[in-house]
C-alpha cells in the first residue's frame, strides 16, 4: 500500500534508534552505546515533538484561531520546529531568541517566514537580564506577565512550562524507545535544557520497569557563565544546569527533579571530541548536546557494574546546525 503524506505534522517522531558499534569497538567500550537519532524529525530535532505538541494543544484548548500569532522564546530547536508547524498550518509565529544563536537557527526560522527578536534587543528583558546576571527564567516571566498577558491576539506556547512538552515525550518518545528495543534497556541518557524530554520519557521508561537508570546531563563549570567568564570560550547549545550550582527557582517547570538517578557535568570541549569521533567512526553527524550526552554514557559504561548493558542516548540534533560554530570551527 502507499503511503503520502499530507503535512510535516505527519513526519514527527518515530526516529530510529542507532547502535554506535564502531565507536564502542574502538574505545573498547564495554556496554551497548544506543542514540536515539532525533534530528530524522522533519526539521532535524527533537523539538519538532514538542513544537506540534504545544500547537495542537493549544489548538484543542481554543487558544489559537486563524490570524492569531504563536510566540516563544527558544534557544533555537524549538523555534525553528515552532516556524515550521506554524507555517505548515498557516498561523504567524514571533519567536524571541537568545543572542549567541547560530546564524543557521537565525536564517532556518526566517525560511519558514516567521520573524525574530533578539532577547538583548527588546529593553525590557535586557534590564532583566542585566540585573539578574542573565537569569532567562526571570526574563521569561516577565515577557509572560508584562508582554503576552491578557494579549488575545498572541498565544505565548512557553515551552519551559507548558505540560505539553513533557507529556508528549511520555506519549511518544518513550514508547518508541520501549517499543524499538522490545523492553531491553538498562540506562537512559538525555542532555536537559527544558526538561521535557528526560521527564517524559523517563517517567514512561520508569512506570515500565522502575529499574531503569535515568541520567541527566548538564553543563561544567568551565562551560557555564560565571563571575570571572559572564561568557564562557566555550558552551553546549540547548543545554542548561539543573543542579544545586543554580537556584531552585531557575529550575523550569516541565523539569521533574524526582525524575533522574543522577547527574553528570560534561565540558563543552569534551561534547565537540565526541561529535567529531563519531562522525568519523560511524559516519553519523550529530548537535553539541548529543556529544554531551554520548560523553557521559561512555562514563557510565565504562563502570565495572555497567558491562554489558543497554544504554540509550538521546541525540537531540544534528551537527549541520552548527557548522559555522565552535564543534567544527577550529
Ligand atoms: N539538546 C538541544 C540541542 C536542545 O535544543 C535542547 C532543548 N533546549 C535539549 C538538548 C534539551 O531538551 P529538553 O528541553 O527537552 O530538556
Amino acid at each position: 500500500m502507499g503511503k503520502i503524506n499530507k503535512s510535516i505534522t505527519e513526519l514527527v517522531g518515530k526516529t530510529p534508534l542507532l547502535e554506535l558499534t564502531n565507536y564502542e569497538a574502538k574505545e573498547n567500550i564495554p556496554a551497548e552505546l544506543i542514540v536515539k537519532v532525533e534530528y530524522f524529525n522533519p526539521n532535524q530535532s527533537v523539538k519538532d515533538r514538542i513544537a506540534l505538541a504545544m500547537i495542537e494543544d493549544a489548538e484543542k484548548r481554543g487558544l489559537l484561531r486563524p490570524g492569531v500569532t504563536i510566540v516563544d522564546t527558544t534557544s533555537g530547536n524549538t523555534g525553528i520546529g515552532l516556524a515550521a508547524i506554524a507555517a505548515a498550518k498557516g498561523y504567524p509565529f514571533r519567536v524571541y531568541i537568545q543572542d549567541q544563536v547560530s546564524e543557521e537557527r537565525f536564517k532556518s526560522i526566517h525560511a519558514f517566514g516567521a520573524e525574530t527578536i533578539k532577547l538583548s534587543d527588546d529593553p525590557g528583558v535586557k534590564k532583566i537580564l542585566d540585573e539578574t546576571g542573565g537569569d532567562f527564567v526571570a526574563a521569561i516571566r516577565y515577557l509572560e506577565n508584562e508582554v503576552f498577558a491578557d494579549n488575545p491576539d498572541v498565544v505565548f506556547v512557553n515551552q519551559i512550562g507548558n505540560p505539553a512538552n513533557p507529556n508528549i515525550h511520555y506519549l511518544t518518545t518513550g514508547p518508541e524507545i520501549w517499543e524499538d528495543t522490545e523492553g531491553k534497556v538498562d540506562i537512559f541518557v538525555s542532555a536537559v535544557g527544558t526538561g521535557g524530554t528526560i521527564s517524559g520519557t523517563g517517567k514512561f521508561l520508569k512506570e515500565k520497569n522502575p529499574d531503569i537508570q535515568i541520567i541527566g546531563v548538564e553543563p561544567g563549570p568551565d562551560s557555564l557563565p560565571s563571575e570571572e567568564h559572564p561568557q564562557p570560550e566555550h558552551e553546549i547549545t540547548g543545554v542548561h544546569p539543573f543542579s544545586e550550582k543554580i537556584p531552585r527557582e531557575m529550575i523550569p517547570p516541565t523539569l521533574d527533579q524526582n525524575i533522574y538517578d543522577e547527574i553528570i557535568d560534561v565540558e563543552a570541549l569534551d561534547a565537540y571530541e565526541v561529535v567529531r569521533k563519531i562522525a568519523k567512526t560511524d559516519g553519523i553527524l550529530l548537535g553539541e548536546s548529543s556529544g554531551a550526552a554520548i560523553y557521559a554514557a561512555t562514563q557510565v559504561a565504562r563502570r565495572p557494574e555497567n558491562k554489558g548493558k543497554r544504554i540509550v542516548v538521546i541525540a537531540a540534533d544534528s551537527g549541520l546546525r552548527y557548522l559555522s560554530t565552535a564543534l567544527f570551527g577550529e
